[in-house]
C-alpha cells in the first residue's frame, strides 16, 4: 500500500474521484482557459485587478476567468460520475463536492505575471490526492500555455510529457542549468550566490514554479529552488511529475522532504533536482 491510502477510508464516491480520467478532465480545464485567454490577448487587457484570493495575492481579471474555467469543468465532473472531492484553489480556497477524502489542489495559472505580461510560461497545475500532504499526491498535471506542453504523473506509474514516457534514469549534466524561482533580486544573497560559485554553471528563471519542476523531471534543468517557501497549490503536481521522472524533491527538511501540508500557506522553500546529492547541495546552499 502507498504512504497515506492507509489514512483515510474512501466512501464510495470518493473512491470513484480516484479513478476519475484525470488527463482528459485537466485537458478539458486547459482547453476551456485557451479560448478564455484568446479573449484578452494583449498586457491591458490583462492587467485588471478584481480583488485579493484566498491565497492572499492581487487576482487578475484572467486568474478569476481560469478558475471559473476549472469550477465549471470540475463541477460538472462529480455531478456526472457521482463522484466526491474537495477542490483547494488558490482564489477561492476549498470548495467540497460530496466529501473531503479526495483533495484537488488547483493553481489555475501558476506564474500569473507572466499570463499579465502575455510571457512565455505560466500553466495550470492539478494535483490530486488521498491525504493531506505532498506525499498523498497521486496524480499530476502541468499545462504549458506558452509552449502547448502537457505534463502528467500517477504515482508509481511513471511521468510523461504528452506521450513521451520520461526517463527516471538520465543524470541531466550536474549543476550545468538550476532553475530559480521567487525570484526577486533581494531574495538573492550573496551567500548563495557564493555557495553556487564554481558549482552551478547558469541560472535560469521561468516564473511559474509548476513549470520549473517540470524542465527538472525532463532534464533540461539539471536543478530548480524556491528563493521563498511555495504554496502547495504551486508544487503539488510539479513534485510528483518530477519524482515519477527519477528526480528527487525536498521541501525544507531534507529528512522529511514531503512532509508539507497541502494548504494555502506558504510553509517551505521546494528544491528539486536529479538526484538526492544534487538535491541536497542546493537545499544547503539556501541555508549558507
Ligand atoms: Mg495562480
Amino acid at each position: 500500500m502507498e504512504p497515506g491510502d492507509a489514512r483515510k477510508q474512501l466512501t464510495a464516491a470518493e473512491q470513484r474521484a480516484t479513478e476519475l480520467d484525470w488527463t482528459a478532465i485537466c485537458a478539458e480545464i486547459a482547453a476551456d482557459m485557451r479560448s478564455m485567454f484568446a479573449r484578452f490577448p494583449t498586457f491591458a487587457d490583462r492587467n485588471i485587478g478584481v480583488g485579493r484570493g484566498a491565497g492572499g495575492d492581487n487576482t487578475l481579471i484572467v486568474d478569476e476567468a481560469a478558475e471559473d474555467a476549472v469550477f465549471a469543468v470540475l463541477e460538472r465532473v462529480a455531478g456526472e460520475h457521482d463522484a466526491a472531492f474537495s477542490v483547494l484553489s488558490e482564489e477561492r480556497g476549498t470548495v467540497e463536492y460530496g466529501g473531503s477524502g479526495v483533495r484537488v489542489i488547483v493553481d489555475p495559472i501558476d506564474g500569473s505575471l507572466n499570463a499579465k505580461r502575455v510571457g512565455l510560461s505560466y500553466s495550470l497545475s492539478v494535483g490530486v490526492a488521498t491525504g493531506d500532504t505532498m506525499d498523498d499526491v497521486f496524480y499530476g498535471y502541468v499545462y504549458d500555455f506558452g509552449s502547448g506542453e502537457q505534463w502528467t504523473a500517477r504515482r508509481g506509474e511513471g511521468a510523461w510529457l504528452g506521450d513521451r514516457r520520461l526517463d527516471p534514469a538520465e543524470p541531466g549534466n550536474e549543476l550545468e542549468v538550476i532553475g530559480i524561482e521567487s525570484s526577486k533580486p533581494a531574495f538573492l544573497s550573496q551567500e548563495l550566490l557564493r555557495a553556487f560559485d564554481g558549482r552551478v554553471m547558469r541560472l535560469r528563471s521561468i516564473g511559474s514554479i509548476a513549470l520549473t519542476l517540470c524542465q527538472v523531471a525532463a532534464a533540461r534543468f539539471d536543478g530548480m529552488l524556491s528563493l521563498r517557501p511555495c504554496r502547495s497549490v504551486d508544487a503539488a503536481a510539479g513534485q510528483l511529475i518530477v519524482r515519477e521522472a527519477g528526480g528527487h524533491v525536498i521541501f525544507g527538511d531534507a529528512e522529511r522532504p514531503l512532509d508539507v501540508p497541502l494548504d494555502l500557506l506558504p510553509h517551505q522553500h521546494v528544491i528539486a533536482a536529479r538526484d538526492q546529492r544534487r538535491a541536497r547541495f542546493l537545499l544547503d546552499s539556501l541555508s549558507s
